[in-house]
């Protein structure tokens, strides 16, 4: 038997016993005993003290001189209470005291008075005194303490009410507190009721995003974070910002943070709606002010008169550009209702690309595309289906934009190629190029980059928005690369007319 196994809480007969004494003298076995019983004692992994009646050290293993902190020689023979006065008037002495008096064992944890360290302590009393078996169990206090801090932490968090918190399961919620309950309306036992799951409770528009939630927790992401509604009790949805972790893996479980995000989502939809009505307001007089323009322009013509030509043409210009932007406000509100409306048809996509370069140099007078020469190489001589003035307006915004923030440049490059099964056409710039930490963000809606390189270069932060939008719809892809200084490029991949008619999506 290995004696450092033994912890102090064991029984030492167990061990003396084991030792075989049956061929020694009296004298010798009690020798030997002595002698294995210091040798278990030095090796325990416990500190052991021995006491004798009168409170004085008479025996010291080597982990309680650590503990201690003190050489036995200096301990043995002295008062406990006189190595550590530290100890007299408190819960210890009462202690050490109760064990002496009733002769029975105690066990105790303690931050001690004398070494500021917690300890567990066995006190086994005999007529002899008291023998001790101390144990350091700081690191674990500290770990307990440093828990239940945290625990008191996420209690007053779920408690404060500030956002709902939910304990689920994939299917069930356990437990919602109070700032849940009421952002939907619901009592803690209508969510027992049977029928009642996170799903009932969820628009089937967003099941979908709910598993791919719980998908991704169980694959190992950390936390998952996503905008979705909720039916209220009333049958009214509560759009909620959801942020979820995992509880545990095994049953699995998921700990929910939703915020209500109904006041942002009320005022986006007054946002969208005054867009709406403003362009459809700002629509008939631009259209009646185009027509009066244009007539005007036929009557100066005939009658000769050259010089109000000139600013009228200004004019047009820039009627044309208020067309184009009440056009986009337009479309921005259509696509946010889903109203976005496609002429199909089949064409050729090097075609296209020709004709939008052509009228970019038809269109060499306008002050904006003056600068620069838009160049075209590739082709792939596919067909693409789709919505022909929805993707000009795709590549025009693309070519706008490179001309726009390239104020220095004077090329503007497109590309068309075939790439694996998808055409590729890049737009690339030599321009002032796009900061990384906003290329992810740079096709949200009404997004804009505001730093000295983009100072003063107007737009509505929408174009690629609606850009990004028409490409998906025609099944595609955008993407951007680009390098602060040295330029950008975007491309767009469509997939030719084969292939789209296998995968068809809906809407277009
Ligand atoms: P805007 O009307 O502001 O041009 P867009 O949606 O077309 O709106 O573009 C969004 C933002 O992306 C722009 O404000 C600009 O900061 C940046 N951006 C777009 N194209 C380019 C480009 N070719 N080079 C540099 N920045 C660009």
């Amino acid at each position: 038997m290995e004696p450092s196994k033994f912890s102090a809480a064991e029984p030492l007969q167990a061990f003396l016993q084991s030792i075989d004494v049956t061929t020694l003298s009296a004298d010798e076995k009690l020798h030997a005993l002595y002698n294995q019983m210091i040798m278990l004692l030095e090796r325990i992994t416990d500190a052991f003290i021995a006491l004798d009646t009168s409170w004085r050290y008479v025996y010291v293993n080597q982990r309680a001189e650590e503990i201690l902190g003190f050489p036995r020689a200096e301990l043995i023979g002295k008062s406990l209470w006189d190595v550590f006065p530290a100890l007299l008037d408190t819960h210890v002495e009462q202690l050490f005291r109760k064990a002496m008096q009733t002769q029975q064992p105690i066990q105790s944890e303690f931050l001690s008075p004398a070494l500021h360290i917690w300890l567990q302590v066995h006190i086994y009393p005999s007529s002899n005194g008291l023998s001790i078996y101390l144990l350091d169990i700081t690191q674990r206090k500290c770990i307990e303490e440093e828990l239940e801090q945290r625990s008191t932490l996420a209690k007053r968090f779920v408690d404060s009410n500030i956002i709902g918190v939910l304990l689920a399961s994939e299917h069930y919620i356990f437990e919602a507190n109070d700032a849940f309950l009421d952002l939907l309306g619901y009592t803690r036992a209508d969510l027992q009721a049977p029928g009642i799951n996170w799903q009932s409770i969820t628009p089937p528009e967003y099941h979908a995003q709910d598993q791919q939630m719980l998908q991704q927790l169980k694959d190992g992401v950390h936390h998952v974070t996503f905008e979705k509604e909720y039916y209220r009790k009333d049958g009214s949805r509560a759009p909620v910002m959801l942020g979820a972790t995992l509880y545990q893996a095994q049953p699995f479980q998921v700990v929910c943070f939703i915020l209500d995000i109904s006041g942002r989502k009320a005022i986006e939809q007054r946002k969208d709606d005054f867009i709406s009505i403003t362009g459809h307001e700002l629509k008939t007089p631009i259209t009646t002010i185009k027509g009066y323009t244009q007539l005007l322009h036929k009557i100066l013509e005939r009658q000769r008169i050259q010089e109000p030509l000139l600013f009228l043409e200004k004019m047009n210009e820039q009627i044309d550009t208020l067309t184009r932007l009440v056009n986009d406000m337009l479309d921005v509100s259509r696509m946010h209702e889903g109203k976005l409306e496609f002429q199909l048809a089949e064409m050729e996509i090097d075609t296209l690309l020709h004709d939008i370069v052509e009228t970019f140099q038809q269109m060499k007078e306008q002050p904006s595309s003056a600068t620069h020469t838009i160049i075209l190489t590739g082709e792939t001589h596919e067909r693409i289906v789709g919505d022909p003035n929805r993707l000009r307006q795709v590549f025009i915004n693309l070519i706008n934009n490179a001309i726009k923030y390239s104020p220095n440049a004077n090329r503007v490059e497109l590309h068309v190629e075939k790439q694996h099964d998808d055409i590729v056409v890049s737009v690339r710039d030599y321009g002032i190029g796009i900061p990384k930490e906003h290329l992810s963000h740079i096709f949200d809606r009404f997004y804009r980059i505001y730093d000295l390189q983009h100072k003063g270069i107007q737009g509505l932060g929408i174009g690629l928005y609606i850009s990004s939008e028409l490409v998906q719809r025609h099944g595609g892809k955008i993407w951007v690369e680009s390098e602060v200084g040295k330029g950008t490029t975007f491309y767009v991949s469509l997939p030719p007319i084969y292939k789209r008619q296998l995968q068809m999506p809906p809407g277009v």
